[in-house]
């Protein structure tokens, strides 16, 4: 059973609001621009793999985007899957062109056809998380289970090369597709152990997952007045719609929409705090009326909090 379904990362979510709220010579829109896109490459590519997870999701229990909280730290896995032989950590990679994984200088490389990049080798990535969940679950005096891992490439376009060990490669590292093949046949030759209540493990780490955040504003120096205000248009992008009988209207591309409002108040709560107050809503969506904005933070859903006088997200 899929225990944990995997949200829109969060991350990804504060990229995608904040690109549009920054001005065009912003001076690190680029590289705003380019985490927002390997957040999203990442996110598609474990929806891709996903799904040929989810075959495993009769005998399994199955925690997609699996993130705990260790001292001060936190474990991020993209997928954890339970049997009762093994607990088997999924970490999902999406890249284009050519990786490399070289096992005699213990590298690994991207090769996009025009210029070649070092990243964390992956497997020593999903080796440290390994560890850390093997320290969790034993702090928790929870039975004790073999822990494995895989690599899962899920672009099948992406080509694979290893400089080295091809063996040691070819064990830990698999094509989104073949994963849940590679894991049952696995599973196979775990057949003798004494079977756990998987369920019970799966639970127990399902009450302490939380969403992985980054605070994005602080990562790339940004501060509260470099957010443009504004309603944003559903259908155009533009910022800056008025507010025209009960309307939000678009002066770009004459859109209109009664509820614009609701995706601007969410990128505020994202973005700067998870809180607002009448006059903050004033000035972000851009109109002069308190009445206007109680009904319009009512109408997204939002509560008043009496005593430090903020609407919060309910
Ligand atoms: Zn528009």
């Amino acid at each position: 059973m899929i225990i944990r379904k995997r949200p829109k990362p969060l991350v990804l979510q504060k990229y995608e609001a904040i690109a549009p709220r920054l001005r065009r010579n912003f001076p690190r829109l680029q590289e705003i621009q380019y985490e927002s896109a390997k957040y999203l490459k990442g996110y598609k590519g474990e929806l891709k793999v996903d799904y040929y997870l989810s075959l495993l999701a009769d005998k399994h229990t199955i925690l997609q985007d699996v993130c705990l909280p260790i001292g001060g730290q936190s474990v991020q896995i993209d997928n954890l899957i339970l049997s009762p032989q093994a607990i088997y950590l999924i970490e999902v990679k999406n890249y284009s062109g050519k990786i490399i994984f070289d096992t005699v200088l213990n590298q690994f490389i991207r090769d996009d056809g025009k210029i070649q990049t070092g990243f964390n080798h992956p497997i020593t990535q999903v080796e440290i998380q390994q560890i850390k969940l093997q320290n969790w679950l034993q702090e928790r005096g929870l039975p004790s289970i073999p822990i494995y891992h895989f690599i899962a490439i899920s672009d099948p376009a992406t080509i694979l090369e290893v400089v080295g060990d091809k063996e040691a490669i070819a064990k830990v590292v698999v094509r989104g597709e073949s994963t849940p093949m590679k894991l049952m046949n696995h599973e196979k030759s775990l057949s003798s152990n004494t079977p756990v209540q998987h369920q019970k493990i799966g639970y127990t780490i399902l009450r302490e997952c939380r969403e992985f955040d980054i605070d994005i504003m602080t990562k790339h120096s940004i501060k509260g007045s470099d957010l443009l205000p504004g309603v944003q248009c559903p259908a155009c992008g533009w910022l800056g719609m008025e507010r025209t009988h009960s309307n939000w209207q678009c002066n770009k591309c004459h859109h209109k929409s009664p509820t614009a409002h609701k995706k601007t108040l969410e990128d505020y709560l994202l973005l700067v705090n998870p809180w607002i107050t009448n006059s903050e809503c004033m000035r972000f969506l851009n109109f002069k009326s308190k009445n206007i904005a109680t009904r319009l933070m009512k109408n997204a859903g939002l509560k008043y909090d009496e005593k430090h006088r903020r609407w919060y997200k309910k």
